[in-house]
């Protein structure tokens, strides 16, 4: 077996993978641990078999969260943010964040200071997952969210403070805006760069994957100046970068019938509030969805709940240096170290970081497990209690289902 080393990237943005790659992992909080053991058995059981023993993952626990905090005093250190920018590739379980005080949400830090700008979250019906949804077969979309601005800067105060008074005081005194008195204040910075970045990654991905559209979701008709030009410059983009490869849907409506011409990406945009309602009533009209910040947290969650549930949805935070990957849910305290959840989003996730790494046979082979371990009816709590004659199993049970399964 090889030495242990770092994954590295190659001048034109290639991924260096080695034999036995060293990959930085935050078990996380709250059922993080329960998760992440689950997880690893199952990524290094798809290794292992993936490529008879010629390959295996090193993996090395940088200790965030609840954990960090209790060993070192800090939630998050800047030597757990380098490790994971020096080994290119990471994994993490949740962490908790509280709401309305306490620390700033150490996800949402992670993704900014990695420059981590494009969330990804796919979202497939896994048969015969339970679902609310009478077709779940016809879903089958991708979310990229931008990650680093929107109303997540984190640029806000709290109500009656003096930055949020003086603020007030600006906008009403040199802006001519009228705010309520004493509200809390929070700010919205959408930017061409950053929309452009991550609209020109969905296209990408789009091309790469054969995908037929790239649907820019905003709020634009309220919010003109950030969701609005979010839309804008998508289309700029679009043009400007893959103008070969992309039609606007006005453009197909125009000049072909409504009928996009072979080859060509359809780049549309909808009204969030509408686009809600159309992955609902028709979701087969969508591939790609690429949209800001906080209309992403709660589209990728709701579509996650038309295929099945938040315990089946996976992640992944992308930037230029590197990529975090981790599961679309939380910490779910109540389940704390239970074994009770169902890892399924933190291992598609970790399926996910496999085809990112271009191990792309073991990340096939989790699939078909848990596939197969579902339509045997062996299920944890959360899809046993919508599936008649299901077994239901532990967390760790669930894994070891899948691990007999694998190869
Ligand atoms: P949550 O942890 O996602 O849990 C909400 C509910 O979703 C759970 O009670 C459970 O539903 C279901 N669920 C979540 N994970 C599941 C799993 N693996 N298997 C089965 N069901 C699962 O949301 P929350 O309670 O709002 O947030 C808790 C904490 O997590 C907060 O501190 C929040 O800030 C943090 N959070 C972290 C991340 C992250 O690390 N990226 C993301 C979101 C939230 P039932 O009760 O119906 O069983």
């Amino acid at each position: 077996m090889k030495n242990p080393t770092k994954i590295t990237k190659a001048q034109d943005g290639r991924l260096l993978v080695p034999d036995c790659p060293i990959i930085p992992y935050i078990e996380g909080d709250g059922i993080g641990p329960d998760i992440w053991k689950a997880t690893r058995m199952v990524i290094d059981a798809a290794v292992k078999c993936a490529f008879n023993d010629q390959k295996r993952i090193q993996w090395l626990e940088l200790d965030v969260g609840e954990k960090g905090f209790q060993k070192t005093g800090e939630y998050l250190s800047d030597a757990a943010l380098k490790s994971i920018q020096d080994h290119v590739v990471a994994i993490k379980g949740p962490l908790t964040t509280p709401v309305g005080k306490g620390i700033r949400s150490l996800n949402v830090t992670i993704r900014q200071k990695l420059d981590l700008y494009a969330c990804v979250r796919p979202v497939r019906y896994i048969d015969p997952v339970p679902s609310p949804m009478k077709h779940p077969q016809k879903i089958n979309m991708v979310v990229f969210r931008e990650n680093t601005e929107d109303l997540y800067a984190g640029i806000e105060w709290r109500a009656g403070s003096a930055e949020a008074e003086s603020v007030i005081n600006f906008l009403e005194q040199k802006m001519g805006a009228v705010v309520p008195a004493h509200a809390g204040i929070g700010i919205k910075p959408i930017s061409a760069a950053n929309t452009k970045r991550l609209v020109a990654a969905a296209i990408a991905y789009a091309m790469d994957q054969n995908l037929p559209s790239v649907t820019l979701m905003h709020k634009g008709n309220i919010m003109k100046f950030t969701e609005g030009a979010f839309s804008t410059w998508g289309y700029e983009v679009a043009r400007e970068r893959f103008g070969d490869r992309t039609i606007t849907e006005a453009e197909v409506y125009e000049k072909h019938n409504g009928r996009a011409p072979e080859g060509k990406i359809v780049i549309k945009d909808r009204i969030a509030d509408m686009l809600f309602q159309q992955v609902l009533l028709r979701p087969e009209e969508f591939s790609v969805i690429a949209t800001p910040n906080l209309n992403g947290d709660y589209i990728s969650d709701a579509l996650a709940a038309q295929v099945g549930g938040l315990g089946m949805a996976p992640g992944a935070n992308i930037g230029d240096t590197c990529a975090c990957f981790e599961a679309t849910h939380g910490t779910a305290p109540k389940y704390a170290g239970l074994d009770k959840v169902n890892p399924g989003s933190l291992i598609l996730s970790g399926a996910m970081m496999l085809d990112y790494m271009g191990w792309g046979k073991a990340a096939e082979s989790i699939r078909q497990a848990l596939q197969a371990t579902i339509k045997a009816g062996v299920v944890t709590y959360d899809l046993a209690r919508q599936m008649e004659g299901a077994t239901e199993v532990k967390c760790s049970e669930f894994a070891q289902a899948l691990v007999s399964r694998i190869g």
